[in-house]
């Protein structure tokens, strides 16, 4: 299995069978600097791609067989959005998960408590969420956690079990964190790109060719173009046949500590 350990143990090896090979017949240069950068390609898909399993383990999806998807949306909760997202869920009957940023939630407690009480789950998608978030110690990054962690806790009297890493990325690090909170890491298998996508069409056309039984979205309660293709979204995938069902149910895991 590709992961970080197996990685480490195949370099090394591969690094010792070279400097032997090296002393007979004596190995050129960039043959060492092709290794190193195949081991750093290799760390930086484990990083990059969330569902990786690289670092450590990550729910991307269920595996089922049954038609049922479960949407989520990260980075709020905001004024701008999120209420507007919160209607359309409401009408259509339908309960998400939010990973929310701990200073958006800060800002905006009375925001945070509507999503709570509207039968959402809340989730921890870190404090700051900054740019930086990757590089802290695992210290730092518990800290940054268990301020996300107090925050919910004092504002709605739960305490979170699940955590979506900041941009998806993963770290050595960020596992001894998220361990170190008794997390459940989440993740997803449908990037809907609503962050950068311009066309309501293109989007929708892609998201209908992903998808599949068990699937995960990913949206943004931060996205003009995500409440405005909501709705249709919604329909589309209740007309091939599917069915939006909370989180929790899709992948059979409590979101809350009792
Ligand atoms: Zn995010």
């Amino acid at each position: 299995m590709l992961n970080f350990r197996n990685t480490n143990i195949a370099f090394a090896l591969l690094l010792m069978a070279l400097m032997v090979f090296d002393i007979i017949f004596s190995v050129p240069f960039y043959v060492y600097l092709l290794l190193v950068i195949s081991y750093l390609s290799f760390l930086f898909y484990g990083s990059y791609f969330v569902h990786s399993q690289f670092y450590m383990k990550t729910i991307c999806k269920a595996d089922i067989n049954e038609k049922k998807i479960a949407v989520s949306f990260d980075d709020g909760p905001l004024e701008q959005h999120t209420p507007q997202i919160l209607h359309i869920l409401k009408t259509y009957n339908i309960k998400a998960a939010f990973f929310c940023i701990g200073k958006n939630a800060a800002a905006n407690r009375e925001l945070l408590r509507q999503v709570h009480h509207q039968g959402h789950t809340i989730g921890s998608h870190s404090y700051t969420h900054g740019y930086g978030f990757d590089l802290l110690s695992s210290k730092n990054m518990h800290k940054d956690l268990e301020q996300m962690h107090q925050l919910v806790k004092e504002a709605l009297g739960i305490e979170m079990k699940w955590f979506r890493p900041p941009y998806g990325v993963t770290t050595p690090n960020l596992k001894k964190a998220v361990e170190a909170m008794n997390y459940t890491a989440i993740g997803w298998n449908v990037r809907s790109m609503d962050t950068i996508a311009k066309n309501e069409t293109t989007l929708l056309q892609k998201l209908h060719r992903s998808l599949k039984p068990g699937s995960i979205f990913l949206f943004h309660d931060t996205a003009a173009i995500t409440v405005s293709i909501l709705p249709r979204f919604i329909e589309q995938v209740q007309q091939a046949g599917y069915e939006i069902v909370p989180l929790e149910k899709l992948i059979n895991l409590q979101s809350y500590a009792d």
